[in-house]
């Protein structure tokens, strides 16, 4: 293997162990995962890596980990004026992969199937996640016909009443047969697009449940990902959560501000799912191109700061367990 192939195995099993929680406890989880921090930190690409658009931060359900029910800022849809010019600044840095949804669910969002089309007619990879709930047949279809190319679906509980108490105002059988029929018209469209990822968030009423979330689904779809519940920087009590956070691992420089960047439905920039309420914004792209705010000030005053190990002069970062949360 030369020397490439070597960064890239290494690279790939660096991501591997971030993504197993239980390899990542290992200390030799945790010397991988330092390296690449470091490797992350000493470069800046020209480009984020992902730009997640939020077309509409409006949701139909309250979700018990979910910032959505304490989120304080107006709820609305993006122009697509504003739209066409995120996905113009993006083709202008050559950014690879974008989201579309951020704290909305955005089956809500009408003109969701049209706003993927114009996505990938500037040849981004696009992603989606949704709760659905609202996805019936015609939605279902629509997103077939838009190439969409992953569909993370958001669920969280294997029985009805685990659910439906978590995915507050949602109907467990009516989302997992919305599921099934999405895969099974997946399979007679033309197989294997979208690729479908369930996702199962830990938390203290639905632990007891993942692995038979996880072994029901994983035949099923294309990966099933099981993660912890985040306290969005203290706004919710980890306890009730049920995650838990090593004290042991060492506070490294956050990942979000090298890797990805969140533009508001109403332009603002911000960082990270912490900031739900745009606590942290480093531009707004009505006034500024994307690439600017990347390289911006504000946000290079974060990035150093983190760096320096001086995080905790950030509000927001400060009260942030994120990076011990496992
Ligand atoms: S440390 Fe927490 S609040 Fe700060 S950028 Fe990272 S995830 Fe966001």
């Amino acid at each position: 293997m030369g020397l490439a192939g070597t960064n890239r195995f290494l690279r790939t099993l660096g991501i591997y162990l971030i993504k197993r929680n239980r390899a990542f406890r290992s200390p030799l989880g945790q010397a991988m995962y330092l390296g690449y921090v470091s490797r992350r930190m000493r470069k800046l690409d020209k480009r984020p890596p992902f730009v997640h658009i939020e077309t509409t931060n409006v949701c139909n359900a309250r979700c018990t980990m979910c910032s959505y029910p304490i989120m304080q800022r107006p709820k609305g849809y993006m122009s697509d004026q504003l739209y066409l010019k995120i996905l113009r600044d993006c083709a202008e840095m050559r950014v690879a992969d974008v989201n579309l949804q951020y704290l909305g669910e955005p089956l809500l969002d009408q003109k969701i199937c049209d706003r993927i089309r114009e996505a990938k007619e500037y040849g981004f990879r696009v992603q989606m996640v949704s709760n659905a709930s609202l996805l019936d047949e015609a939605k279902a279809r629509g997103l077939l016909a838009s190439g969409v190319d992953e569909l993370r679906i958001s669920m969280d509980g294997f029985t009805p009443k685990t659910f439906e108490d978590i995915r507050v105002g949602l109907k467990f059988e009516k989302v997992k047969g919305n599921v099934e029929r999405f895969l099974d018209l997946r399979a007679r469209h033309r197989g294997a697009r979208p690729r479908v990822v369930m996702c199962f968030v830990g938390l203290a009423g639905n632990q007891s449940e993942s692995k038979q979330f996880y072994d029901f689904w994983r035949g099923k779809v294309d990966l099933v990902l099981i993660s912890q519940a985040r306290d969005w920087a203290g706004q919710l009590p980890l306890v009730q959560l049920g995650a838990t956070y090593s004290t042991s691992l060492p506070r490294v420089p956050c990942n979000h501000l090298w890797e990805e960047v969140i533009v508001l439905h109403d332009g603002r920039v911000t960082v990270c799912c912490e900031s739900y309420d745009g606590q942290i914004t480093v531009g707004d792209v009505r006034e500024q191109p994307l690439a600017e705010i990347w390289r911006g000030p504000a946000y290079e005053r974060l990035r150093r700061l983190h760096r320096e190990n001086r995080a905790g002069e950030i509000p927001l970062c400060g009260a942030c367990k994120y990076y011990a949360i496992w």
